[in-house]
């Protein structure tokens, strides 16, 4: 499928193109026709590629990959939006890392809905637990949520996760001073599923093989 068809079905979503593992050049190809957005995974190989493309002026980085507390410092305004904010000690690392910077950061907050230990998130007990602690750190900004469905399931599968977001989102909403933390976005939908995660209101769907082909094996 071609980027414009993709966007088209995307719509009204933001569509995020996941450029892990892929090499720099074709981050600037799918950019030369006009796509903006990039995610990443690994810290490391995302600050490389930033600066190969430094010369970018408008793109736009996202991390999309767990993020280990230690490289909090490094990430910290270096992207535009942290999608992977999985708990409440990485979070307050991450607002550390903003004062001592002297920045904001936006985040969104990732929820593991399925309860599956291989992933990592809030659950729905614990984010609702965690709510009053994670909004009070001044220099994080909570733009939303974000989700990962289990990966066998086919799209018609997925949907009851990606209502569960939603309902978690508005249901979030009444609690929270929303000039601060607008969660207006949700994180939701990849190459096999972004169709049924825009019907149920993604506005940023996280999209890999469909736009790049599959990824090279991570070295
Ligand atoms: C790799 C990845 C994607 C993209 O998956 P595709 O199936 O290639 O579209 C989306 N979200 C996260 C968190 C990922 O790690």
């Amino acid at each position: 499928m071609d980027l414009k068809e993709i966007l088209q079905k995307a719509h009204p979503a933001k569509v995020l193109a996941v450029s892990k593992l892929q090499p720099a050049d074709k981050i600037r190809d799918l950019y030369s026709k006009g796509q903006r957005r990039f995610g990443e995974n690994y810290v490391q190989e995302a600050l490389e590629k930033q600066k190969l493309l430094a010369d970018l002026p408008d793109i736009e980085w996202h991390l999309i990959g767990h993020l280990q507390k230690n490289k909090a410092r490094m990430v910290v305004g270096a992207f535009h939006l942290i999608h992977s904010v999985d708990s409440l000690e990485l979070a307050q690392t991450l607002n550390r890392q903003c004062e001592t910077k002297g920045l904001q950061q936006k985040i969104l907050i990732q929820v593991n809905l399925a309860q599956e230990e291989s992933k990592d998130g809030f659950s729905k007990e614990k984010l609702l637990e965690c709510w009053k602690s994670l909004t009070a750190l001044v220099h994080l900004n909570i733009f939303g949520f974000m989700t990962m469905p289990p990966l066998t399931e086919t799209g018609a599968e997925v949907r009851p996760y990606f209502v569960e977001l939603r309902e978690l989102r508005d249901q979030l909403k009444t609690m929270t001073d929303l000039q601060v933390h607008p969660l207006t976005e949700l994180s939701m939908g990849t190459s096999h599923d972004y169709p049924v995660a825009v019907e149920e209101g993604a506005t940023i769907v996280r999209l890999g093989t469909i736009l790049f082909g599959e990824r090279p094996a991570k070295g």
